[in-house]
């Protein structure tokens, strides 16, 4: 039994450390950098409750689709050779996190559990542990459920969730991997650094978790050629400890009063809590793109 995990998080911590050694894209970043005992709460506490709250969204949707699919239609489904439904549940699942992912940074009350992940200032292979429950939760339950309902057999599923967690971390690694011409294909370390990247023309793009592709296709891609981001920061600060973080969402500022305000320029970027017609004007390609789809 090791409910922790901690036998993969030891293998991807020898994996990614040297590999963020050799292939640094900020060589000056240390590997215990800002808020990494943090985020090993995130990873170690988080992430039995993230498995606790998707085997009980797998298992609500199992129940369900038996009274919505027909049972011959999960069965041709699952019958399905393996090299044409792993990229069919990659495909399906992807979207789903993508739109999901695009509604938390959209919606305000969505966006302050999102922030959470959001406040990371240096990116490495732990990063993306730092996510609110209830974002992770949502996000991969939405990507989850029409696979699972559909009848996508458990080896598709499986492989598909073995190459997301590893994709997951890479995406976050302080790596310069940009992937070549397949860059416009999947979610690279370049693809996704943009996407915490505090530059403005950043802003609210790269949402997929896995294909790039859908970015390019939906019209929220970001990634000039020959140029990696070098800073990630919220605009707004956020608390630095595990339970405060937890918190926030539900508090917001009750929970950080003694995190000093960032200058005005910086705020300005993006409001606390917009309004929602200030919040279509913040983020009009995302308005636009949810009301029309
Ligand atoms: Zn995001
Ligand atoms: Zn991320």
């Amino acid at each position: 039994m090791d409910p922790l995990g901690l036998k993969i998080i030891l293998i991807t911590f020898v994996v990614f450390v040297p590999l963020e050694r050799l292939f640094a894209l900020h060589a000056e970043q240390k590997v215990f950098r800002k808020g990494w005992a943090n985020d090993l709460v995130f990873l170690l506490v988080n992430g039995l409750v993230i498995k606790l709250g998707l085997l009980a969204v797998i298992a609500a949707s199992i129940a369900a689709a038996a009274w919505v699919v027909p049972a011959s239609f999960q069965a041709t489904v699952g019958g399905l050779p393996l090299w044409v439904q792993i990229p069919l549940v990659i495909l399906l699942s992807d979207l789903g996190f993508y739109w999901t992912h695009r509604l938390f940074h959209a919606v305000p009350w969505l966006w302050r559990f999102h922030a959470i992940h959001h406040s990371i200032e240096e990116l490495d292979w732990l990063a993306a542990a730092r996510v609110h429950p209830v974002d992770q939760i949502l996000t991969k339950g939405v990507s989850l459920v029409p696979v699972v309902a559909l009848g996508f057999s458990e080896w598709a599923i499986g492989v598909y969730a073995l190459l997301y967690q590893w994709q997951s971390v890479l995406i976050h690694a302080n790596v310069r991997f940009r992937f070549g011409p397949l860059r416009l294909l999947f979610a690279s370390p370049e693809f996704h650094h943009w996407h915490h990247s505090n530059d403005r023309e950043a802003r609210d793009r790269n949402f997929a978790g896995q294909l790039s592709l859908l970015d390019a296709l939906f019209g929220s891609l970001h990634m000039p050629r020959g140029r990696m981001t070098t800073a990630y920061r919220l605009h707004r600060p956020i608390p630095h400890r595990y339970a405060f973080q937890l918190l926030y969402p539900f508090v917001g500022d009750g929970v950080h009063q003694s995190v000093p305000a960032l200058p005005a320029t910086e705020t300005e970027l993006r409001p606390a809590n917009p309004a929602p017609e200030l919040a279509s004007a913040v983020h009009p390609p995302v308005a636009s793109g949810l009301t029309n789809r």
